[in-house]
């Protein structure tokens, strides 16, 4: 395997790297250095402007509907420098990462000149409708269904752990176009608008008083009989598209922030003497190699990619799963290194929008970043397919196993 970049990926390497020592903040990283409060708040609303205009903000998506046209090398490089400094990303998961590059694969011309600049832009918001109360796993079971009236779908039905749906102004939901088929078939893959009457979200409060997904109903509600991706009846394929990319995100580089995470660990274990236990060493060596493990397949997934061998699909798969489960083990590793001290809040419960971890905190309960991360990982091997089903696919479409029994219809 050849781990040297091209020339070219190490000048756009060289560009990347001025830009942000251009344009952070003076003292960025280093030790000491802090931004709370509205010093936060004014620099990420200003980062997000700056991002806009250096053009990094989806930047591999075509020049033409806004984008930079980013090679998938400069994609890689671009996340690199940006993990290196600890400089945020704007952190749109469903219209950057899952909606943007979906409806960039199957949506049509006009989707595409409607959607994906107000995307860009962060001028709409997005949720994702997929699961409901008795398809999760097994979502093909799906019953949310749309009927055409005229010019315009009308969607009946219920979703379930819909993350944000009460700030966002769009869903792409799943539904139920033709009861009459197989139940794969028979699905179509909808952009219906949030802010109508006839949705009603009611949101769904965890254990630290904070409502990260609601459910969702819908009664009548309405959307452009256009508004269909991929075509009527497709939309488990386009589905399909989609978890692919909330798998596949970050396979290359998710390691960083592992790595930087794993530092975090290692120096409290270090803080309070407890890195001369034998058990913690171990624990921390596992957790090390692992990292690394990924770090290789994320070499491995870019190689693939690059000559054409992708196997997609089977690759999110298998990352989803590894990346989910260790860092589980590896948070379970960080709250025994803690203690009682792992017990106590000490975060600020400051919410910040350009960084997805400070989502978990908040002001009556103000877990501190090994905390909230703590907390979130019990979700990680569930959200975006839970791990027996990546086992499933990993097992069926890598290994060629015989397929999961079904039950007889
Ligand atoms: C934090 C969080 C955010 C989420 N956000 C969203 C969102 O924004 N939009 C959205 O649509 N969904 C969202 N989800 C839902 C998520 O996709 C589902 O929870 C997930 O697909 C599992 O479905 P389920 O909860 O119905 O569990 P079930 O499917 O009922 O599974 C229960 C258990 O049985 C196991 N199991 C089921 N089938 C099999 C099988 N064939 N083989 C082996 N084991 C099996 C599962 O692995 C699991 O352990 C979110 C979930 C979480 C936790």
């Amino acid at each position: 395997m050849d781990l040297t970049y091209p020339p070219e990926a190490e000048a756009f390497r060289k560009e990347i790297r001025d830009w942000l020592a251009q344009n952070l903040p003076e003292g960025w990283g280093q030790p000491g250095f802090r931004l709370v409060g509205d010093q936060r708040r004014q620099f990420n609303a200003q980062w997000i402007r700056t991002l806009r205009q250096g053009g990094w903000i989806c930047a591999s998506w075509p020049a033409e509907y806004g984008g930079k046209g980013l090679s998938l090398i400069e994609q890689v490089v671009l996340n690199e420098e940006f993990a290196r400094v600890d400089a945020p990303m704007r952190a749109d998961f469903f219209g950057d990462t899952l909606v943007g590059p979906t409806i960039l694969q199957w949506g049509t011309e006009e989707q595409k000149r409607e959607f994906i600049p107000q995307i860009l832009s962060g001028t709409i918001s997005w949720c994702q409708g997929f699961s409901e109360p008795d398809a999760g796993s097994d979502l093909a079971s799906l019953k949310t269904r749309a009927e055409l009236d005229g010019d315009e779908w009308v969607v009946n039905g219920q979703k379930v752990w819909t993350t944000q749906a009460q700030f966002a102004d769009y869903i792409f939901l799943l539904a139920r176009t033709d009861p009459d088929v197989e139940k794969h078939q028979g699905i179509s893959y909808l952009l219906v608008p949030m802010k109508q009457p006839g949705v009603e979200v009611r949101p769904i409060q965890q254990i630290d008083g904070s409502s990260e997904f609601n459910e969702v109903f819908f009664t009548n509600v309405r959307c452009p009989k256009d508004n269909v991706v991929g075509g009527v009846n497709n939309g488990w394929k386009v589905a399909m598209t989609t978890l692919g990319f909330e798998r596949g995100a970050s396979s290359t580089t998710g390691h960083r922030r592992f790595q930087k995470e794993l530092d975090h660990i290692i120096a409290e274990a270090r803080r309070l003497g407890r890195d001369r236990d034998p058990l913690v060493r171990q624990g921390l060596a596992r957790a090390w190699s692992k990292v690394k493990i990924m770090q290789i397949n994320g070499y491995r997934s870019l190689t693939d990619a690059l000559h054409s061998t992708h196997h997609a699909a089977a690759l999110g798969a298998m990352h989803k799963m590894f990346w989910s489960e260790y860092h589980q083990e590896a948070l379970d590793l960080a709250e025994d290194i803690l203690g009682l001290e792992g017990q106590v809040l000490t975060g600020t419960g400051e919410r910040d929008e350009l960084d997805p971890l400070s989502r978990r905190g908040r002001a009556g309960y103000p877990v501190n970043e090994l905390q909230a991360s703590f907390f979130f990982s019990r979700s990680e091997t569930i959200w975006g397919g839970t791990a027996e089903i990546q086992r499933n696919i990993v097992g069926e479409r890598v290994l060629g196993l015989a397929k999961e029994p079904k039950p007889a219809r």
